[in-house]
């Protein structure tokens, strides 16, 4: 398959050539040609399989072939996204793919001054990239009128309506035209999102590319025990014993995440922070310094698990397991993307078993556990099965009295390192990385 069998434009074809894109992903082969034909889209596609040209290079063929030219402080097609990040980086990625084409496009979010985004919207803006507070807020103000509206995508729907966006959202689709055509984007389909999609999507064509609440494949997953109170000493032993490169770690809570970087940066080691406390042009500059490759630890919670596209990732590490379990599969895609290969790994206490058994029933695969030697916890890890069941606690194993004696595995014919095995995927025995988890939330 090839872009212009798909039935793209000339000038849509000359971008993809000049940033190498020479396949269609099979959720842009599926999405292209229903868009093209004016359908109305449910798709479930990972994180990282290409699904932002499979909506953007449709709609921007679409917004150049038909219609009128913009008129001032109106738009011609709306893409909500639920936080500031994803918002720049889907509005880039449209500039990139729009190159050659005489489109306006503009990313507006909360979290910075609503004047220069008034500003941008005054001469008309083809297509706005937008978190559902900030555009409600510019509507509001007449910043932004909707009678030319033709096309509405949401991405990462499931993600807006756990960070409570699901009230701005009714506000958003009351105030726009019924006649127009709508894309529906998620990772994953929860029962809410399918209700919604019942309201706004009009005779849908459902495109499911890869089984529903899975991980990508290609990353390998894993999970090492530990004690909650030795994590951050287990993450820089790792870093150093494993000769990390970058990582991308996700941690709890805001204050978790300051205090992860600040133990980093007092072992020298170059660590910058995203959060929901940060402000905007910093939590930008902190994405862009560890793009850049100029420090080498990002520590997040789950507000920079969605969208983030950053080359090359080869590992992420849940310093803390994600309080809801569809977080896990979002915080992982952001490696092992566009095929290539990438490791996931957890650091899960005991408190974190349940959190544990609901990732497992989700992604429908045990998490391998694999104990680092040194670091084998006091407060066992309860085993788990993908029942979402929590099993009885392990006994710890008992110390041998007597110099000589078997230990438990030896007794069992087994070997007598403390290492537990368990499940199906995953990892080797010398096992490699982790990742935390979040609490942060809303873009606008
Ligand atoms: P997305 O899922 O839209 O975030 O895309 C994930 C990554 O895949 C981005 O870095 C895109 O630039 C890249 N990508 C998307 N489609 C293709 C394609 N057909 N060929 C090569 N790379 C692609």
């Amino acid at each position: 398959m090839t872009f212009a069998r798909l039935g793209l434009i000339d000038p849509l074809l000359a971008a993809l050539a000049t940033l190498d894109y020479k396949t269609p992903t099979p959720v842009q082969t599926q999405a292209i040609p229903a868009i093209l034909a004016g359908r109305d889209l449910m798709a479930a596609a990972q994180t990282g399989t290409g699904k932002t040209a499979g909506f953007a290079l449709p709609l921007l063929q679409s917004l150049a072939t038909v219609g009128a030219p913009v008129a001032s402080n109106s738009v011609r097609a709306l893409v909500l996204v639920p936080t500031r990040e994803l918002a720049e980086q889907v509005c880039e990625s449209i500039r990139a793919y729009g190159q050659n084409l005489p489109l306006r496009t503009c990313a507006v979010y909360g979290g910075v001054s609503i004047n220069p985004q008034m500003m941008k919207l005054r001469k008309g803006v083809d297509i706005v990239v937008a978190t559902p507070g900030r555009l409600l807020d510019l509507h509001r103000q007449n910043a932004i009128k909707f009678g030319q509206l033709r096309i509405l995508v949401l991405d990462e729907a499931d993600r807006m309506l756990d960070l409570g966006f699901s009230r701005e959202l009714d506000a958003v689709f009351a105030a726009l035209p019924k006649r127009r055509q709508t894309l529906l984007f998620s990772a994953t389909f929860s029962d809410a999102i399918r209700s919604m999609a019942g309201t706004i999507l009009n005779d849908p064509l459902t495109i499911e590319t890869s089984p529903r609440n899975t991980a990508a494949r290609s990353v390998k997953q894993w999970a090492i025990p530990v004690d909650k109170k030795r994590k951050a000493e287990l993450f820089s032993y790792l870093l150093k014993r494993r000769r990390w490169g970058q990582v991308l770690v996700f941690v709890k809570t805001r204050k978790g995440v300051e205090q992860l970087v600040a133990i980093l940066q007092g072992q020298g080691v170059g660590a910058d922070s995203i959060h929901g406390d940060k402000p905007q042009p910093a939590r930008l500059r902190a994405l862009e310094r560890f793009k850049a490759g100029e420090v080498q630890i990002l520590v997040a919670t789950d507000v920079a698990a969605r969208g983030l596209d950053i080359d090359d990732l080869p590992l992420v590490v849940n310093f803390d397991l994600p309080i809801v379990a569809e977080d896990y599969i979002h915080r992982i895609g952001r490696t092992g993307r566009a095929g290539a290969t990438g490791e996931a790994v957890s650091l899960v206490c005991a408190d974190e078993v349940t959190q544990l058994a609901a990732i497992e029933t989700l992604t429908r695969q045990m998490l391998q556990r694999v104990e680092e030697g040194g670091f084998a916890p006091d407060h066992r890890v309860p085993l788990t099965n993908t029942a979402g069941q929590v099993l009885k606690k392990p006994k710890k194993p008992k110390k041998p009295k007597i110099a000589g004696t078997p230990g438990p595995a030896e007794r069992k014919g087994g070997v007598a390192t403390p290492q537990v095995r368990q499940g199906r995927s995953g990892a080797r025995a010398g096992g490699r990385k982790s990742a935390p988890k979040t609490a942060s939330r809303r873009s606008s």
